[in-house]
């Protein structure tokens, strides 16, 4: 059955389309609040709901009114994954179309993504950012010197290209990119000129939560982050995203690359100073190993590493950091990366606060040998984002899996009064069967042989029942090979493996055969947070069943246990924020492969007895209408019979 529609009210917004949703009109009236109260809010609105035209729409047409003109806000549609930005460019195309207006809008991605250097792609992300620093200053850089005279003069030939590609907006960034490399100028310095007029802009989330990345762009764009509506599309990423953005890490291979950098360029001196660093590196890793029964991780303190550090090489921790910048500048004009300049970006991460953070050192396997690795990681990302939030203009946060929007509330640092938002599916609740099977479970202590053969034998019956392709995902690579062993030959349907570390293209191609089989029905066997349990889209008959294999609980290592203990403290809630809701909230992306539009139908198999349990069972969405199955065959048979 259609979702209900009617014709907006007010009738000033914006909308792109000719009819709206009944909830999406209420998504419109939630949005309006927020930026005329300036509430930031929290909205778990479910996929095809159309969150990104319910958000764009009402906040552009309050920005462009004549009560907000004096304001001179930006929309900033933040995401955190590029294939998200389709649909915001394209909704704002029809926008502008549709009512032939006229506003400037920029699509970004990573500087680094965008740069024409070639080999850039390789570096990494500080690495990267030092070389291009390096380049522009000193003018070896053509794209840079074709675009500007000066840090904040444009060259003649750059005021061209960006007044032409001004009369061509909304473009994609790829569009625009072709359009830089044949009148050689730098995309990135193009785009945040284009930017400096943009009422939207699209980008990554790090532009604005990570800390000295936005400094630097807001500076560059002459833009105020009290002037920003600041929307971050699939919310939920967020959390992880900034906790890795604020993490740091040094490692054994680092250390030993560092040395031999020393010893090509000659410097000396330096070579004498790393393997100091290095005995003291190990030192604090001692007693780690990997034999039966040992400790692979353990707690480490700042000074541990500070102390000994300045006192053995008799020279100020910061001093030591300088003389590695000054090296590695050096050694990025000969060869772009220097492995130097990451250990002088650990060393300074590493004097980082210990409030929100921990430090571990742990022993890891690798292709070449065992690896140790010291950290500094983030457990808190309201450190970063609670100012942000604070300082926009107003903030509103979506997500298809946000729930309970009270813990991201938390986690983020929103502020107490924040709105929070829940929507019911806007789809026909007969069009999706969600059922749990308790027959097996992934449980650590459980896993056998045995238990594998049981788990390959309902899925085998289940892709059978469904009538068209499934996805089956598993917590981990390895539990989905030792699965994937006893089903193989259990199954007639042909099976597609997931591989790890996919290039975007092999990811392409992968989705591409597998949709092939619509018709005869395959199985995609993947892990849960792998290439394909979040972000693809297998609408229409392309894909009728989802399989959820175990609950996709992190392993109680030495982080997740401080993670823990940290929410504990913090809210009283440390086993669900730190532990349960993460691990449900990844299940419930991999089930949401399923319906993606209002005329999908699917089947979604919950394949462990911890869902029927009331800790777990508790965190189902109401909407998904889940249900215990003890003849889950039948009626997956009898659900498509119906259609
Ligand atoms: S200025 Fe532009 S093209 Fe040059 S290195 Fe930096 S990002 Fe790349």
């Amino acid at each position: 059955m259609p979702p209900e529609t009617h014709v907006l009210d007010p009738p000033s917004i914006l909308f792109p389309y000719d009819k709206v949703r009944n909830e999406q009109s209420d998504m419109i009236a939630c949005v309006l609040e927020a930026v005329q109260e300036r509430k930031h809010t929290l909205i778990h609105a479910p996929t095809g709901l159309g969150k990104t035209a319910a958000t764009l729409a009402p906040l552009l047409s309050k920005i462009l009114s004549p009560d907000f003109k004096d304001k001179k806000l930006t929309i900033f549609f933040l995401t955190s994954r590029h294939t998200q930005h389709k649909l915001a460019l394209d909704t704002l195309r029809l926008i502008k179309e549709k009512y032939n207006i006229s506003f400037d809008v920029v699509d970004l991605i990573g500087k680094k993504l965008m740069c024409l250097q070639p080999g850039a792609n390789l570096l990494q992300g500080t690495e990267f950012n030092e070389y291009c620093k390096s380049v522009r200053e000193d003018k070896s850089c053509e794209f840079y010197v074709n675009v500007r005279e000066s840090v904040f003069k444009l060259t003649p030939h750059g005021h061209k290209v960006v007044d032409d590609l001004k009369t061509i907006l909304p473009i994609h960034v790829e569009v625009l990119m072709e359009a830089c490399k044949e009148d050689k100028v730098c995309p990135y310095e193009i785009t945040a000129e284009i930017a400096k007029d943009a009422r939207v802009i699209i980008a990554d989330y790090y532009y604005l939560f990570h800390p000295s990345i936005r400094e630097r762009f807001f500076s560059k764009i002459g833009k105020e982050l009290e002037q920003a509506i600041i929307i971050v599309d699939e919310g939920h990423n967020l959390p992880s995203r900034i906790q890795k953005v604020m993490t740091s890490m040094l490692t054994t291979n680092m250390i030993k690359y560092a040395i031999k950098e020393a010893k090509k360029y000659g410097y000396t001196e330096l070579i004498e100073k790393l393997q100091i660093l290095q005995t003291i590196f190990l030192n604090i890793a001692q007693g780690l190993s990997f034999e039966f029964g040992g400790q692979r991780e353990k707690l480490a303190k700042k000074e541990q590493f500070m102390q000994p550090l300045a006192a053995k090489l008799d020279q100020e921790y910061d001093a030591f950091i300088d003389e590695m910048e000054v090296i590695a500048d050096a050694v990025r004009i000969l060869q772009k990366h220097s492995f130097i300049g990451g250990i002088a970006q650990f060393l300074k991460a590493w004097k980082g606060q210990d409030e929100g953070f921990v430090r571990i050192m742990n022993l890891e396997p690798s292709k070449t040998g065992p690896v140790l690795k010291l950290s500094h990681r983030c457990l808190d990302p309201s450190l970063v984002a609670k100012g942000v939030i604070e300082q926009s203009y107003v903030t509103i946060m979506m997500s298809g899996t946000m729930l309970p929007t009270e813990m991201y509330k938390d986690l983020l640092g929103f502020p107490e009064l924040a709105k929070e938002y829940t929507f019911d599916n806007p789809f026909h609740e007969n069009n999706r069967l969600a059922i749990v099977i308790p027959k097996t479970t992934t449980k650590f202590s459980m896993r056998n042989d045995q238990q594998f053969s049981a788990i390959a034998e309902i899925c085998s019956q289940v892709v059978e029942a469904v009538p068209g392709n499934t996805a089956i995902f598993f917590p981990s690579y390895h539990l989905r090979d030792q699965v994937y062993q006893h089903l193989e030959p259990k199954t007639k349907r042909t099976c597609f493996v997931e591989t790890p570390g996919m290039t975007k293209q092999e990811k392409t191609e992968f989705i591409e055969r597998f949709k092939q089989y619509k018709n005869t029905g395959a199985v995609l066997l993947g892990a849960i947070t792998g290439s394909f349990g979040e972000g693809v889209d297998l609408p229409g008959d392309l894909l009728k069943g989802v399989v959820i294999v175990g609950l996709p609980l992190q392993t109680p290592d030495l982080e997740t246990k401080q993670l823990i203990a940290y929410y504990q403290q913090k809210f009283g809630k440390g086993w669900d924020y730190g532990y349960i809701l993460p691990a449900f909230q990844k299940t419930l992306q991999g089930a949401g492969r399923c319906i993606r539009t209002e005329t999908d139908r699917g089947v979604v198999v919950f394949l462990d007895e911890r869902y029927a349990w009331p800790m777990y069972g508790r965190c189902f969405p109401e909407e998904y209408q889940v249900h215990v199955s003890q003849y889950p065959i039948e009626e997956i048979e009898e659900f498509f019979r119906k259609f």
